[in-house]
């Protein structure tokens, strides 16, 4: 299918979902708020966006957290942006005791994890998937504590692993939507045919 006729919700609870419309718009791809369970009956794929992971799983009303996980788990391709990131994970550190996740990829994390006097930096960011380096947005992100076999790194960024893809859901501990390089968005709008 051609990318103009495609439609990628975006979760529009919180955090920085106008960017990745926007970012959707770049790549001449109709992007979708998404708010409640019905919304997401529109879209082919989802992209889970930064802000405050605690705050968005709040919002979520219960039946769309379980679309969410009946549609990926039917194969609706998922991209995570940091606290997109911590909110498909399957385990998270220091997060709130009542913080749910939706558990779509295997990897555990640790919020807030580069500590406070670097808790926000701009880095170019090298990946394969993208075709070499790109710059990435760090704010308040968080870190990898493990991974399952069957997730495979993309990019790392110092000693840590800070892009992954598990099938055709693909997190990222940074935030690509908020450069204007949108080789991201097209790394992930390309995984929309694999099946996990
Ligand atoms: N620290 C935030 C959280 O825990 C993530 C920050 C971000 O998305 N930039 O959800």
């Amino acid at each position: 299918m051609s990318n103009t006729r495609r439609r990628v919700g975006v979760l529009a609870l919180q955090g920085d979902f106008r960017e990745h419309l926007a970012a959707l718009r770049a790549c001449e791809v109709e992007g979708v708020p998404i708010r409640l369970a019905t919304d997401l009956e529109a879209v082919d794929a989802l992209i889970l966006p930064g802000g405050e992971s605690t705050t968005m799983a709040h919002l979520m009303e219960p039946a769309l957290k379980q679309s969410i996980q009946q549609r990926a788990a039917a194969g609706m391709p998922v991209l995570g942006t940091c606290a997109g990131m911590i909110l498909m994970a399957r385990e998270v550190q220091d997060g709130r005791p009542d913080q749910e996740t939706l558990k779509l990829i295997d990897i555990g994390v640790r919020r807030n994890a580069y500590g406070r006097q670097i808790d926000s930096f701009e880095a170019d960011v090298t990946s394969a998937a993208i075709g070499g380096p790109a710059p990435a947005v760090f704010i308040r992100a968080p870190q990898l504590t493990g991974r399952a076999a069957d997730v495979e790194e993309l990019a790392r960024h110092g000693d840590q692993t800070v892009a992954v893809k598990q099938g055709n859901r693909l997190a990222l501990a940074f935030h690509p939507e908020l450069t204007p390089d949108r080789r991201w968005h097209q790394y992930f709008l390309s995984l929309n045919g694999e099946r996990r």
